[in-house]
């Protein structure tokens, strides 16, 4: 039998990291963190003083760019090469330009072919993969698909909760201005046709997670 997919898109502060990576290890699910992708290659670019303003030098440096993550929920990690980059791709440094190298049609080409590969190899009952363009283009077969939404405030609330030391003006800024760069790219902030809404604005940490768990039974159970 192949693995069940769960595909959960969703702007940045919906908590769709957090609640992926809880709802994968409640239901003994993998979990493909998609974002982290992008900021690996913004990182590695940083560290080899790649331009990351969609020159041929980004789209050559793919050649190089090893990457490997865990999917397993307890044992998370990032890296490219030998380096451990699991904290080092969070950094405002690596923030600030990912979205110019998610941009580059190139980029996005390799990773999502990266992330089938990820998805086709799973050997668990099921993957949640969470991103941006997860239910529209990585599986848009997926048996369960989600758009993990919150308001604005709420959204902002939570981010700047995660960032102690930034003022919470600084991180309302810089969430608003990705997700706007991120958006001409990819629709991460309307549901495409038979994805599921899940606006977690007044729902904590464990209602938003017990909701998609919940989807992702009745799904099952309908197939
Ligand atoms: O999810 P996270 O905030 O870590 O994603 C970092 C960046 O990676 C996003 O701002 C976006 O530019 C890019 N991204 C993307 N498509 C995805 C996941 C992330 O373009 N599926």
């Amino acid at each position: 039998m192949s693995a069940v997919v769960v595909a959960v898109d969703g702007p940045a502060g919906s908590g769709k990291s957090s609640v992926s990576k809880a709802t994968a290890a409640s239901l003994g699910f993998s979990y493909l963190d998609t974002g982290a992708a992008y900021r690996a290659l913004a990182w590695y670019c940083l560290e080899r003083g790649i331009d990351t303003h969609g020159g041929d030098d980004l789209v050559e440096s793919l050649s190089g760019f090893e990457y490997s993550i865990g999917t397993d929920p307890a044992d998370y990690f990032v890296r490219v090469g030998d380096d451990d980059v699991t904290h080092d791709i969070r950094e405002p440094r690596v923030t600030k330009i990912v979205s110019s190298v998610a941009k580059v049609p190139e980029v996005r080409q390799y990773l999502v072919d990266l992330f089938r590969g990820i998805i086709a190899s799973n050997t668990s009952e099921g993957i949640i993969v969470e991103g941006r363009d997860i239910t529209t283009v990585v599986a848009p077969d997926a048996l369960v698909r989600i758009l993990l939404t919150a308001s604005e405030e709420a959204r902002m609330g939570r981010r700047s909760a995660e960032l102690t030391g930034v003022d919470a003006s600084t991180t309302a800024r810089e969430l608003s201005s990705r997700d706007a760069q991120d958006s001409r790219v990819v629709d991460f902030m309307n549901a495409a046709d038979g994805v599921t809404t899940i606006d977690s604005t007044d729902l904590d940490f464990d209602q938003t997670v017990q909701a998609v768990v919940s989807l992702v039974h009745s799904s099952m159970q309908n197939t």
